[in-house]
């Protein structure tokens, strides 16, 4: 009965000028919203468990009964990791028929994690995001290009749906070089644009050239974003940009700036988000499980992201709180203007390598335009720094061409530094993957 009020006031917002839709979904008590999760939390538990091959048999070998679970914390130290989905594939996660199937690759492994879903699934997606983009001012008459990657990654698909709840005009180029973009995006007179951030800066520098047109806003999400790189990106078009945040796993955005652009705010309806191993400030590592999903539910999955619950009203009245700035990933992998990349990564690049040491470590900077990955590598020929870079280089070409295309683009600087030996593990254990990239946090933080 709550599940079905709090579904009639967000269909009913859609159609609703902003203003009210938002007066309206904040009229509800949280106590409805808490009643809503807690029985859609439970209703998701006892499907996977009826289902799903893996939470079946996981749930059996700890001696979980799922109908006794009515929050979390019943389910102990139980936690699903992207791991688990690599290993058992997504077969062993399937409860239901799926219509559509996307990927998300280059963590900290080769093999990609497959996440499948419906139509119905994918609809109220789009749904919720459309609630997002009303509240960031996008309208029928607006026209969006978006230069979203097409390929296997969820959020053209999603985006495409919630701008179907909008009305919009919505044209997409996929990741094409900035440049064709800028050409090619002129006929359309887009005043709205969706891409990934190291994307926009790229496009943003040419448009600093070559001259900006009057824009709405722009959108982005799929990687962080230092705030300087932001701040740039706004100055060239004199308008804001937006981030989401969210992941393949998750089927795109749980959470969308708004014009405070502090934090995004998150999705309760759909999912139950909970923080891990919590330092003294509220940060660990964010947790979610799918509230609304039937095709492959995901139960207490592990994020990797490191933030914190945002609790306090927002500004901007919107009653829905807030995931603060991501502050930094659990495990290695980085994401940033070359792609998704971790460790294995960068072993690749130097296995042709014969100058190169066993010890390498490549760090992650930002020059504020573009991110500088710095590879730097033990050789007791420190003359060799040529024939390690041209090793390298050609290996990027040949075995990652994704990687390959965003160097094309200047999307991100690649450096090769040859390293004395024993000059870079001063510690146990040698940390493959470093991000230093200062993320200038602003209020949330
Ligand atoms: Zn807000």
């Amino acid at each position: 009965m709550y599940a079905k009020l709090i579904e009639c006031a967000e269909r009913a917002s859609l159609h609703l000028p902003p203003e009210r839709a938002k007066r309206m979904l904040g009229m509800m008590p949280d106590a409805l919203l808490k009643r809503m999760q807690a029985a859609r939390f439970r209703r998701t538990v006892r499907l996977a468990a009826e289902r799903s091959p893996f939470y079946r048999e996981e749930f059996r070998r700890r001696g979980i009964d799922a109908r006794g679970v009515r929050r979390p914390a019943d389910l102990g130290d139980f936690y699903t990791t992207g791991e688990d989905l690599r290993r058992c594939g997504h077969e062993a996660f399937l409860a239901g028929r799926p219509d559509t199937a996307f990927e998300t690759t280059g963590t900290t492994s080769p093999v990609p994690k497959r996440v499948l879903f419906s139509n119905r699934e994918l609809r109220e997606v789009g749904r919720a995001g459309a609630i997002g983009l009303r509240q960031l001012g996008l309208r029928r008459e607006d026209r969006v290009l978006s230069a979203f990657d097409c390929s296997f990654w969820v959020s053209p698909a999603t985006t495409r749906e919630a701008l179907h709840y909008i009305g919009c005009f919505h044209a997409e180029a996929g990741k094409i070089e900035p440049a064709e973009f800028y050409d090619r995006a002129l006929a359309y007179k887009p005043n709205v644009i969706f891409g990934e951030p190291s994307w926009l800066v790229r496009l943003s520098e040419l448009a600093q050239a070559l001259g900006a047109w009057p824009i709405k806003f722009l959108f982005s999400g799929g990687e962080n974003m230092t705030e300087q790189a932001r701040q740039r990106v706004e100055a060239v078009w004199r308008a804001p940009l937006y981030l989401s945040y969210g992941q393949t796993e998750a089927f795109g955005a749980m959470g969308v700036e708004c014009a405070e652009q502090d934090g995004y705010h998150r999705n309760d309806l759909n999912y139950f988000f909970e923080v891990a191993d919590a330092d003294g400030e509220g940060y660990g590592e964010l947790i979610y499980t799918t509230l609304n999903r039937e095709v492959m539910p995901l139960i207490r999955y592990r994020s990797t992201d490191v933030t914190r619950m945002v609790e306090e009203p927002c500004p901007c009245g919107l009653f829905v709180r807030r995931i603060g700035k991501i502050r930094a990933r659990c495990d290695e992998m980085v994401v940033c203007g070359m792609g998704n990349v971790g460790p294995w990564v960068f072993a690749e690049l130097l296995r042709g390598a014969a100058a190169a040491g066993a010890e390498w470590q490549a760090v992650v900077t930002s020059d504020g335009r573009r991110d500088v990955i710095e590879l730097r590598v033990e050789t007791d020929r420190l003359a060799a720094q040529h024939s390690l870079e041209s090793t390298v280089f050609a290996t990027l070409r040949e075995r990652f061409p994704d990687f390959w295309k965003n160097h094309e683009m200047r999307l991100y600087e690649l450096r090769v530094a040859a390293c004395p030996p024993q000059s870079l593990r001063t510690e146990r254990k040698l940390r493959r993957v470093v991000d230093e990239r200062q993320m200038l946090l602003r209020r949330a933080m």
